[in-house]
């Protein structure tokens, strides 16, 4: 299964997997990646052609949203779509489901990424969001799906060799547009528990925006509004913002980087709760974020929305072997397409940015 080539990118050293232990194995990804990034060295994705390159490019994450039926008792984007114009809009004008996925129009084209990794089981955000961020099958080396925190035999791997380490070694400047506590992750037993976002973006050097930021509109809350940061974190003097307004100020950040990185995850919290209010609710919220981002943010800009694994688009369990969602919009976007695979995505933003 893990040796299935099948949606690989061509190029990419392969190694007999299954004759390697875990940790022998990743010292050699590692060592191949160090490598890789030294000579520039990857070959692109069959078929792939010059990007027209976007002068910036926004990687917009969102939590457990993946492509699923048309059908508005268990898919939260069907039973809602009137309430959720700026996501129509962005995925085409019509909404991607299972038998029809590639949707697109003149604002935006649906890119539907595989999530399973050719790993049976349900996909998680652990081993799901490393492969989103490192291009590596992180499935494969953990030996099954993990989550929602990184493995910690994965650690170095996100931190050496994520899309913004990259990104900065190459000489490109970068962000990582959350929010987070000067504090985290901390030294309790808690802060063993760690997702792939930060992790990365505090190996590279960007996990420098807080409270501070977040008053001044130079931060995201990863909860896209700042109630709480408010109400939980006892800073009850931040300002309560809108979703449209946290959207500007994103598009705000983007227009300052090379490659800005943002991530939402109640959107994978709202698919767990089994609720449709709650979904439909979740959905809402990430539609206003993306109306106000939309508003301001730079035409020559490249966004690209990606999710990690399916849950939100299908309320009657969790995650789910489906589609995880892929949204591209902007200069550039038609390449996207190149991408069916989680695994695809690191390569992608790299090449958009005339990086490798
Ligand atoms: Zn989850």
């Amino acid at each position: 299964m893990g040796l299935v080539l099948r949606a690989h990118r061509p190029g990419l050293v392969r190694y007999p997997e299954r004759r390697l232990c875990g940790r022998r194995l990743l010292h050699r990804r590692l060592r191949h990646a160090r490598r890789s990034a030294r000579t520039g060295g990857r070959s692109r994705p069959q078929g792939s052609s010059q990007i027209d390159k976007p002068a910036r490019l926004l990687l917009l994450f969102l939590d457990g949203v993946g492509i699923g039926e048309d059908h508005a008792d268990i898919n939260p984007f069907a039973r809602a779509r009137s309430s959720l114009p700026t996501f129509l809009q962005l995925m085409g004008g019509s909404l991607p489901t299972l038998g029809n996925a590639h949707t697109s129009g003149p604002r935006g084209r649906v890119i539907p990424l595989d999530a399973t990794l050719d790993m049976d089981g349900l996909p998680q955000s652990g081993t799901g969001q490393t492969a989103l961020l490192t291009g590596e099958d992180a499935a494969d080396l953990h030996g099954r799906h993990f989550g929602p925190w990184v493995p910690v035999a994965l650690r170095p791997l996100v931190e050496q060799h994520s899309v913004l380490q990259r990104a900065l070694d190459a000489g490109r400047s970068a962000a990582f547009a959350n929010a987070y506590p000067r504090s985290w992750p901390g030294s309790s037993r808690r802060s063993r528990f760690i997702a792939a976002l930060p992790l990365a973006a505090k190996a590279a050097g960007l996990l420098d925006r807080h409270e501070e930021a977040l008053g001044e509109g130079r931060a995201v809350s990863s909860e896209i509004v700042n109630d709480g940061w408010r109400t939980h974190l006892g800073h009850d003097w931040l300002p309560e913002i809108s979703p449209q307004e946290a959207g500007a100020n994103l598009a705000a950040i983007s227009g300052d980087h090379d490659l800005t990185l943002y991530a939402h995850y109640a959107t994978d919290d709202a698919g767990h709760s089994q609720s449709m209010d709650d979904a439909v609710a979740a959905l809402q919220r990430v539609d206003a974020f993306l109306e106000g981002l939309l508003e301001q943010m730079a035409s020559d800009t490249l966004l690209l929305v990606t999710s990690d694994h399916g849950n939100i688009e299908d309320v009657r369990a969790g995650h789910t072997r489906n589609p995880a969602l892929g949204i591209a919009s902007g200069p550039g976007e038609e390449h996207a397409q190149e991408m069916s695979d989680l695994r695809h995505v690191t390569p992608f933003v790299l090449r958009a940015l005339g990086i490798e």
